[in-house]
C-alpha cells in the first residue's frame, strides 16, 4: 500500500507547495518587498536592543508592548482589539481554523491573493472565487449572488488587491459587508501605499475585521501581521493561536522599528513616487497594457503569447519579476513588477525595452 497516497487527503496531494524562486544574483522585483535597509546608525541601535533580548525565555505571549505600539502606528480605533500573527498568512490560517466546518464556504475574488484559496483547502473549506470584471473592478452582482448562494462563513477582499494592484470601490465593499451573513476581512497588506483604509470603519459593523502586515513596510523578514476589530471575534480567534507565535526577536525588532516610524514612512513615500515614475516609463513602451496601482507593484500585460519569453529574457538580463501568465484567464500575458530602488527600476525598464524590441 502506498501509505502517503492512502493517508494524505486527496485535496492536499493535488496542491503544489507555494513556490519561491531562487533570486540569488538577480534584482529582486518579484515579491512586493521594500528594497530599502536602514541607515547604519539605526542598525547599530537595533543591534543594541537585540543584545538585551532574553532568548532563554519564552516571548511575552500577549506581546503587549508591541501591541500598544501597533495600535498607535496603525490608528486602530478605540474599542477595537488586535490579534497578532506570524505574518498575515498565519492570521488567515487562524481565521479558517476557527471557522472551518463541513460544507462551510470562503468567498473571495479571482484573481486574488492565492493564500485564501490555499488555506481554505488546507482547512477543508469550500473556496468560491468570484471573477473580477475585465478592468479588475468588483463584480457587485456576481459577488452578492455568490454570497446569497453559498452563505460564506468568511469573505476576503484585499484592499488594494494583489496581484492587480487596484483599490476596489469602497461603496461596493460596504454593500458586501452589509449583505454577508458571516465575517468580511479587508486585507490591507498594501495600505502603506494606498491612501485609503477601512480601519476607521472597523467598529461600524459587527462582521468587519481589518488585516494588516508590516511586511510591505520594510519588515518582511520579521513575519508580523495583525487583525483589528471587535474583541468578541478576536477572543475566539485567539484560542486557535499557537502560544508564543510572535518570537522574542520579532517583538523586539518590530517595537524598535515602530519607534523609528519616520524612517519607514520616508521609504514608503519614496516607493510611492517611484511607482509613478515606473508606471510612466512602462506606459511609454509600445505594446504594453499597464494597470493603475495603489500598491507597491504594477501589473502589466505584454503582447499575446510572449509572457514566458519576456519573463525569461528579463531574468537572463538579471531582473526577477513575477510571471502571472500561468494563472491564465484574465492574467494571461501578465507580469507583475515590484517597485524597487530607482536604479533597479531603471535596470528593469532598460532590460524590458531590450527584450521587447
Ligand atoms: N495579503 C496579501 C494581499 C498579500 O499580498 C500578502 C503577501 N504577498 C499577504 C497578505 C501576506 O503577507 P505576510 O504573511 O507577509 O504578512
Amino acid at each position: 500500500m502506498d501509505r502517503v497516497a492512502h493517508w494524505v487527503r486527496p485535496e492536499i496531494r493535488a496542491l503544489s507547495a507555494y513556490h519561491v524562486p531562487n533570486a540569488s544574483g538577480l534584482i529582486k522585483l518579484d515579491a512586493m518587498e521594500n528594497p530599502y535597509r536602514w541607515p547604519p546608525e539605526m542598525v547599530a541601535q537595533w543591534l543594541d536592543t537585540l543584545r538585551q533580548a532574553e532568548l532563554n525565555r519564552y516571548p511575552d505571549p500577549g506581546a503587549s508592548a508591541l501591541k500598544d505600539r501597533l495600535r498607535k502606528a496603525m490608528a486602530v480605533p478605540a474599542g477595537a482589539d488586535i490579534l497578532l500573527g506570524n505574518g498575515s498568512d498565519e492570521i488567515i490560517q487562524m481565521l479558517l481554523l476557527a471557522l472551518a466546518a463541513p460544507g462551510q464556504a470562503v468567498v473571495s475574488v479571482e484573481p486574488g491573493f492565492v493564500m485564501y484559496h490555499m488555506i481554505a483547502t488546507f482547512a477543508g473549506m469550500n473556496y468560491v472565487g468570484v471573477p473580477l470584471q475585465d478592468d479588475f473592478a468588483l463584480d457587485q452582482s456576481g459577488l452578492l449572488a455568490a454570497i446569497n448562494e453559498h452563505q460564506p462563513a468568511i469573505v476576503f477582499l484585499a484592499y488594494p488587491n494583489n496581484p492587480t494592484g487596484n483599490l476596489f470601490d469602497a461603496s461596493v465593499i460596504e454593500g458586501i459587508i452589509e449583505t454577508a451573513p458571516g465575517l468580511v476581512i479587508i486585507d490591507e497588506a498594501y495600505h502603506a501605499f494606498a491612501d485609503a483604509s477601512f480601519m476607521p470603519k472597523v467598529m461600524n459593523y459587527d462582521n468587519l475585521l481589518v488585516m494588516r502586515t508590516v511586511s510591505k513596510m520594510g519588515l518582511a523578514g520579521l513575519r508580523l501581521g495583525l487583525l483589528a476589530g471587535s474583541p468578541a471575534w478576536l477572543e475566539e480567534f485567539d484560542k486557535v493561536r499557537l502560544p508564543y507565535n510572535i518570537n522574542v526577536l520579532t517583538q523586539a525588532s518590530a517595537e524598535f522599528a515602530l519607534q523609528h516610524a519616520d524612517v519607514l514612512k520616508a521609504q514608503t513615500e519614496q516607493i510611492k513616487k517611484d511607482r509613478s515614475l515606473l508606471e510612466q516609463a512602462l506606459q511609454q513602451i509600445e505594446g504594453l497594457t499597464v494597470y493603475p496601482s495603489r500598491a507597491n507593484f504594477i501589473l502589466f500585460r505584454v503582447p499575446g503569447g510572449q509572457a514566458e519569453r519576456v519573463f525569461e529574457g528579463l531574468k537572463s538580463k538579471g531582473v526577477l519579476v513575477k510571471n502571472l501568465d500561468k494563472a491564465g484567464g484574465v492574467l494571461a500575458d501578465c507580469l507583475r513588477v515590484t517597485v524597487g530602488m530607482p536604479e533597479e527600476n531603471t535596470a528593469f525598464i532598460t532590460a524590458l525595452t531590450q527584450v521587447l524590441s
